[in-house]
């Protein structure tokens, strides 16, 4: 299969928000997330507490804090403190997105999605596409070497 140049330039970019992800201290599950405009990261995250807090995730039954914040959320909100702008840009997410971080998306007017993880409830999705943001599924495992 022959890709085209964006579709190429996506698994290249999501396999850097995987790596990404390697920076969480979460361990039930690690997600990283980048956000990309002009052929330009102009943020990135990965799930962890918020700054400030202990670099644990989860309680001693092994179950997240609700404190936790997602990898969209806190590229997102990594936005809000640089003199960058998401207006029009790409998220690479290494995970299906959640209902809440689905708000921030839309809100801070990304206009394209792609993710890697399929997820059981398909509620933040479905709301993108709702919002008309491009929401695209690429599955990584697939495609190691190009
Ligand atoms: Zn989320």
């Amino acid at each position: 299969m022959k890709l085209d140049k964006q579709t190429l330039l996506d698994y290249r970019y999501l396999r850097m928000a995987r790596v990404w992800a390697e920076n969480s201290y979460c361990k039930r599950r690690q997600v990283g997330a980048l956000v990309v405009k002009d052929k330009m990261i102009i943020s990135d995250g990965y799930n962890g507490t918020p700054s400030g807090f202990e670099n644990v995730c989860e309680d001693e039954t092994g179950t997240t804090h609700p404190y936790v914040l997602h990898a969209e959320a806190n590229a997102i909100t990594k936005l809000a403190r640089s003199g960058n702008n998401s207006d029009g840009s790409t998220l690479y997410v290494t995970a299906s997105p959640c209902i809440e971080c689905a708000k921030l998306i839309i809100q801070s007017g990304i206009k394209r999605v792609v993710y890697a993880e399929k997820y059981r409830l398909t509620e933040g999705i479905d709301l993108l596409k709702r919002a008309n943001i491009e929401v695209e599924y690429l599955n990584i495992e697939d495609n190691e070497s190009e």
